[in-house]
């Protein structure tokens, strides 16, 4: 079942001999050093077995504030190299801000390279890494990844065992060199993980994005704040309309959920089919489920970008568009052209006759 493509991925070649093939075998030697390494990282990491350092900006790398470091001097079974000039962020309590954490579980969950290496190539990702560390050993008392939770736990009650351990090679294209590798190669495990991916891509193809849902709600509930000004107190902030200027104003009243219409304008979410990308028009084209409750029988048209093929416009917008592109083009070839015949300073001047020539 392995790919034609990629012979060698969910591999693991244990008959690598360091005289008949000795180059592979040298960079399976490679690899299981590398792998080691990383190991004995994640060992000190899930005991607690590092300190902090400080280490001074280093201006040439315009770096204007110490960074931190971590040091494994208690750390014994093996010689570990400092972790130095990443950025830890752990608040008073020691915890890492939800979300950041969140946002570092999904730039591992979400790369094909870190879920085919494993934890063990995610080691190499030190801040994200280290920050998860600093708040499982928090009152949060989490990695942020329940997969990595648990699998410390089994560790801990294992002594450690490598086997529990995805290989970070063995899913890689050139697959596991290293003859007497240690960790785990469970290629069932392996391309179930890769068939979740792909069914999650398959999933969100062509369904509107989240920041478009999100700008499309907060213009929503921009307007409806405008509408219902009528109680003396000023709720909006925002004079622009264009959506891209209420990104960065997040909703937190509390009181709004008590609100119909925002509740509404929320649960509309799950009815969206597909949002126009232009953040100034987002129109959305709704289910036909919807679109019957709502007695609003709206079905603009939607066509993909010719460009990128995945984000959606509306005709409208699409026309907007096309005459903004003429009209950038006519100028700029008006431009050339005026340029070239009559010389700078005079390319609004139809009238001016040239006297050059
Ligand atoms: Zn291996
Ligand atoms: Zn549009």
């Amino acid at each position: 079942m392995s790919s034609s493509r990629y012979p060698h991925r969910y591999t693991h070649e244990t008959s690598l001999s360091p005289t008949k093939n000795n180059a592979l075998y040298k960079q399976g030697k490679g690899q299981g050093e590398m792998s080691l390494e990383r190991y004995h990282t994640l060992c000190a990491a899930i005991q607690r077995k590092y300190e902090f350092t400080d280490v001074p900006a280093d201006f040439s790398k315009g770096q204007l504030f110490p960074r931190k470091g971590i040091t494994f001097d208690h750390y014994t079974s093996y010689n570990l190299e400092p972790v130095l000039g990443i950025k830890l962020h752990p608040r008073q309590d020691g915890t890492i801000h939800p979300g950041d954490i969140k946002v570092y579980k999904s730039s591992f969950v979400d790369s094909w390279k870190c879920r085919e290496g494993g934890i063990l190539y995610c080691i190499g990702e030190a801040r994200e890494f280290w920050n998860m560390v600093l708040n499982y050993h928090s009152t949060a008392n989490t990695t942020g990844m329940r997969q990595w939770d648990k699998l410390f736990e089994r560790l801990r009650k294992s002594d450690f065992d490598k086997s529990l351990i995805p290989c970070m090679w063995f899913a890689r294209e050139g697959g596991c060199l290293d003859v007497a590798c240690p960790f785990s190669h469970d290629k069932e495990a392996c391309i179930l993980d890769r068939e979740k991916v792909l069914m999650k891509r398959r999933a969100t193809l062509g369904r509107p994005t989240m920041r478009d849902i999100s700008l499309r709600e907060q213009r929503q509930l921009a307007q409806h704040r405008e509408n219902s000004k009528s109680d003396s107190r000023e709720i909006v902030k925002h004079e622009g309309t264009s959506a891209l200027e209420l990104w960065d104003d997040s909703v937190d009243d509390d009181e709004e959920e008590l609100d119909p219409e925002v509740d509404r304008i929320f649960k509309e979410r799950a009815e969206i089919k597909k949002i126009c990308s232009n953040p100034d028009c987002l129109t959305a084209r709704m289910t036909k489920k919807s679109q019957r409750e709502s007695g609003k029988i709206e079905d603009p048209k939607m066509m993909v970008c010719t460009q990128c093929k995945i984000t959606y416009y509306c005709s409208v917008s699409r026309i907007w568009f096309v005459v903004v592109i003429i009209v950038t083009r006519l100028g700029m070839d008006f431009r050339k052209s005026a340029n070239g015949r009559i010389g700078r300073g005079t390319k609004w001047n139809r009238a001016a006759p040239s006297t050059s020539s």
